[in-house]
């Protein structure tokens, strides 16, 4: 299986975000791509640099005046005195019906949901690269191969069309999943990781080519809270095409993989023609987070499900922070997708 991802990803470091209100040192490392390339290695991957795609497939998911703020935001913020380094917003509107803001500190808050998400000079270059390995992953895929893995970093799944959060910039299963839309009419984004995909939700809640599936730790006291219920079944044509299902804290194995069983149901249902994996591995047992316990083991036992589809499968790499077995839970999910032999 290729796997996609070029040096540029690294480049973005964030150093801080505040959890319940207290400043901590951001989880989102750079060094966590070597714990996955690692991984990837040894689950037989070849790794492929990904190529330049410039900014249409993004623009297909994400609005113009994002991608603006994106791309300048860190160059205006330095214009500002005294303000911080990296950007990170301090005020935010309470609903998305009032006047888009001309400011650099209002535009901060309309455009990111947390503190999670500091942007610096490398940040616009980072995120663009590890989208285009999205991209190239689906076009892998879309070229005959059956599955192909993007080690996407930084994550994406709590990105919304203009909205970043959660360590999230662009929403690269989305960007896949809509590039899979070139050559599909229906395409299913299957999130495992330990939080909701909310951003992915959103970006599709009203749309039924695209159908959200998403099994998680429950939000109702857990991040990202005000979203990932059972009762968000989406809106207008994409109602009944989102499904969520939230797990107890501390579920484990069998838990995840009776969820998955609940998910395939629906998804054989839809009867996709691709299918996007949103592979978080901070479900693990001894991920920071701490919020599941799934095994090193239960994440081969949930790659060889998944590969039981049968469909054709970008595995788009979302969270998973650092721990001893980082590298080897991605090595276990991609050894057990491929070892159904339909790869
Ligand atoms: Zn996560």
């Amino acid at each position: 299986m290729k796997a996609f991802y070029a040096q540029e990803q690294k480049r973005h470091d964030p150093k801080g975000f505040l959890s319940s209100g207290a400043p901590q040192p951001n989880p989102e490392q750079p060094e966590r791509v070597e714990r996955l390339l690692i991984g990837a290695r040894d689950a037989g991957c070849s790794v492929v640099r990904p190529r330049d795609h410039g900014l249409g497939p993004i623009a297909a998911v994400h609005t113009p005046e994002y991608l603006d703020f994106l791309e300048h935001i860190y160059a205006r913020w330095q214009r500002i005195a005294e303000a911080s380094d990296e950007v990170i917003p301090n005020i935010h509107p309470l609903a998305r019906d009032g006047r888009y803001p001309a400011s650099a500190v209002g535009q901060a808050g309309y455009h990111m949901a947390d503190t999670a998400c500091p942007i610096s000079g490398e940040t616009w270059e980072s995120v663009r690269w590890s989208a285009w390995s999205a991209v190239d992953a689906a076009d892998a895929v879309l070229a005959g191969d059956r599955a192909a893995y993007a080690l996407c970093r930084p994550p994406g799944h709590h990105a919304f069309a203009d909205v970043a959060g959660g360590f999230c910039f662009l929403n690269n299963s989305a960007v896949a999943a809509q590039r899979f839309l070139s050559n599909a009419s229906r395409v299913v984004i299957l999130d495992i990781d330990l939080h909701h995909g909310n951003g992915t939700q959103g970006i599709f809640y009203q749309r039924s080519d695209v159908l959200t599936v998403s099994i998680h730790a429950d939000p109702v006291r857990f991040y990202p809270f005000f979203w990932g219920h059972a009762d968000e079944r989406g809106e207008g044509p994409g109602l009944g095409y989102n499904l969520n299902l939230p797990l107890e804290r501390k579920s484990g194995d069998a838990d995840f993989l009776a969820a998955l069983d609940v998910a395939f149901r629906r998804i054989r249902a839809y009867a996709p023609d691709a299918l996007v994996v949103a592979l978080g591995l901070d479900a693990f047992e001894g991920d920071p987070f701490g919020g599941l316990s799934v095994s090193t083991s239960g994440f081969a036992r949930m790659g060889a499900a998944i590969a039981g589809l049968g469909l054709p499968t970008a595995i788009v790499h979302e969270g998973g922070y650092l721990c001893d077995a980082l590298s080897d839970n991605l090595t276990s999910f991609l050894t057990g997708f491929g070892a159904t032999g339909k790869l």
